[in-house]
């Protein structure tokens, strides 16, 4: 299984420091080169035959950072050739972005363009808690605590399996999922604010790194890679602090750009 990490921070920035600078752009992750999980960002990180492979986009929830460049995708697409994307997720998550998004007043409907030919878009709705096949994946959505419908997924190939903990405030299903898993090599699992700002963490549904360490111990599995992405860009620097302090030894922060192989 290869993750190819499009974007991984919980906005956009390019953080300057005296001696580099560095894209944070929202969340996006590549499996395998044809199944993104959530559109934070797509269209502006691959060129267009690399967009033209991806087949399936699974979506955590409907806030703006998780889906702002399936537009983009969509409409990169049109009359490039038959190229439909399957959108799947819950129902009513899917239901909210036709709503809200694909509505022809923010966008074209591209669940119903071109007119008299497939549709560049396909719904197929998911159900929490249940498996289902996509492509050579075992998608499992489970639903997660946020401000809006949420779900984290367990994505599984022939090879591994890995846990996407979309965003999150403390939960327990899906850590119970995850440690059901046998085949699970690594979990990726969202780290939005400081210690500092607990009470923000709290409003809005994120984790912060002490948080994070009570969730993950959850799992029951201390050898499992974890990977955090969601980092607010404009305390990045606290964040990872804070997070080293925790002295997680298979943790590491995801970077734009970043290739993980699971085998
Ligand atoms: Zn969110
Ligand atoms: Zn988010």
């Amino acid at each position: 299984m290869k993750i190819q990490v499009l974007g991984c921070h919980g906005s956009d920035m390019i953080l300057e420091s005296q001696y580099s600078s560095q894209c944070c752009r929202s969340s996006g992750f590549l499996f395998n080169d044809h199944l993104l999980i959530d559109a934070g960002t797509a269209a502006s990180a691959l060129s267009l035959e690399a967009q033209r492979k991806i087949r399936h986009v699974l979506l955590s929830h409907i806030h703006l950072d998780h889906i702002k460049e399936l537009p983009a995708l969509a409409d990169n697409l049109l009359g490039t050739g038959e190229a439909t994307i399957t959108v799947s997720s819950t129902p009513v998550i899917l239901e909210e972005l036709k709503q809200y998004v694909f509505n022809d007043h923010i966008y074209p409907n591209f669940f119903e363009l071109p007119k008299g030919r497939t549709p560049i878009l396909v719904e197929l709705a998911l159900q929490p808690g249940e498996s289902t096949r996509i492509a050579e994946f075992d998608i499992i959505p489970i639903k997660v605590n946020h401000t809006v419908p949420t779900v984290g997924f367990i994505i599984q190939d022939d090879t591994a399996a890995c846990l996407y903990s979309g965003d999150t405030y403390q939960t327990e299903e899906i850590w119970k999922m995850a440690a059901t898993i046998p085949n699970l090599k690594a979990v990726l699992i969202e780290t939005s604010f400081p210690d500092e700002m607990s009470e923000l963490a709290l409003a809005s549904k994120h984790l912060t790194p002490s948080l994070l360490a009570q969730e993950f111990k959850k799992i029951g599995r201390p050898d499992l890679p974890l990977y955090i992405y969601h980092i607010k860009p404009t305390f990045r620097d606290q964040i990872l602090t804070q997070l080293h302090r925790l002295n997680i030894p298979t943790l590491s922060v995801l970077e734009e750009g970043q290739e993980i192989c699971l085998e």
